[in-house]
C-alpha cells in the first residue's frame, strides 16, 4: 500500500512556496504579457508569509495546507488570492482527520480543490486560466489509478498532465479574468494562473513521491 503519513509531511507546502518563490519574475513577466504584471509578486509575497508562519514549525500536511489557504486568502492581491485561497483550505480541508494519505484521500483532496476554485471562478476548460493546467491534471491522476497504476506513477502523470494543460493556454483567447478583456489579443502567450498552477502541482507531486519512499 503506498501513502505517507499527513502528521510528517507539512514541509511538502514549504517546498511548494520555494519553487513558487523561485519563479516570481518568470511568472510575472508572463502576466505582463496579457495582464498586470504583478502574478509573482502577489504569489511570492503570499507564499513567503506562510512559509515564515511554518518554518520549523512540523505541522502536519492538513494544517499547513491550511495555514496557506488562510494567507492567500486574506494577505494577497489580485484574482489569485481567493482562488487558490480557497483552493489549498480545500485541500486542507480533505485532508483534516486523514492519518496515512494514500491515493483515494489524494483524490479526494484534488476533487475538492477544484470544486472550490469552480464554485467562485466558474471557469471551465478552454477558458485560459488556471483550470486548463489542472483538471487535465485531475484527468491524467484518476485516469493512472483506474489503469492500475501506482500512486507515485499517477502523481507524475498528475504533474506532467498539468504542464501539458499549461501548455495549451498559449493557443487559447482568455474568456475570463483580467486577460478577457483582450479579446484575440491574449492568444500567443500562456495564461499565468495556468503557469504557476502547473508549478504547485508539480512541486505537491514532487514532494508526495518523496514522502511515499520514504514510507516503504
Ligand atoms: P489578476 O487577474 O487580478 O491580475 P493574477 O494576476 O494574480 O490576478 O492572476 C491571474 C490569473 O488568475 C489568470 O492567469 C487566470 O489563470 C486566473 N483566473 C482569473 N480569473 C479566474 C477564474 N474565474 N477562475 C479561475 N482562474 C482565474
Ligand atoms: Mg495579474
Amino acid at each position: 500500500m503506498e501513502e505517507f503519513s499527513n502528521s510528517g509531511s507539512g514541509d511538502i507546502v514549504l517546498a511548494i512556496a520555494e519553487r513558487i518563490i523561485e519563479n516570481r519574475t518568470y511568472l510575472s513577466e508572463i502576466d505582463g504579457l496579457i495582464g498586470d504584471g504583478v502574478h509573482g509578486v502577489n504569489m511570492a509575497k503570499g507564499f513567503g508569509i506562510a512559509a515564515e508562519r511554518l518554518r520549523g514549525q512540523a505541522q502536519p500536511l492538513s494544517k499547513s495546507l491550511s495555514v496557506l489557504g488562510d494567507v492567500l486568502m486574506s494577505e494577497i492581491g489580485g484574482s489569485m488570492g481567493p482562488l487558490y485561497g480557497l483552493m489549498f483550505s480545500g485541500f486542507g480541508e480533505a485532508l483534516d482527520g486523514v492519518t496515512e494519505i494514500d491515493a483515494l484521500a489524494f483524490e479526494r483532496m484534488l476533487r475538492k480543490g477544484l470544486a472550490e476554485v469552480q464554485s467562485i471562478g466558474e471557469a471551465k476548460v478552454g477558458d485560459k486560466t488556471m483550470v486548463d493546467a489542472y483538471s487535465p491534471a485531475l484527468e491524467a491522476f484518476l485516469t493512472s489509478i483506474a489503469d492500475g497504476k501506482n500512486f507515485a506513477a499517477a502523481l507524475d502523470a498528475l504533474a506532467a498532465a498539468s504542464e501539458k494543460g499549461r501548455d495549451s493556454t498559449v493557443n487559447l483567447v482568455a474568456r475570463i479574468g483580467r486577460a478577457s478583456r483582450l479579446g484575440e489579443r491574449s492568444r500567443g502567450v500562456l495564461d499565468p494562473g495556468a503557469a504557476s498552477c502547473a508549478i504547485i502541482l508539480r512541486a505537491f507531486a514532487d514532494g508526495a513521491k518523496a514522502k511515499i519512499a520514504e514510507a516503504q
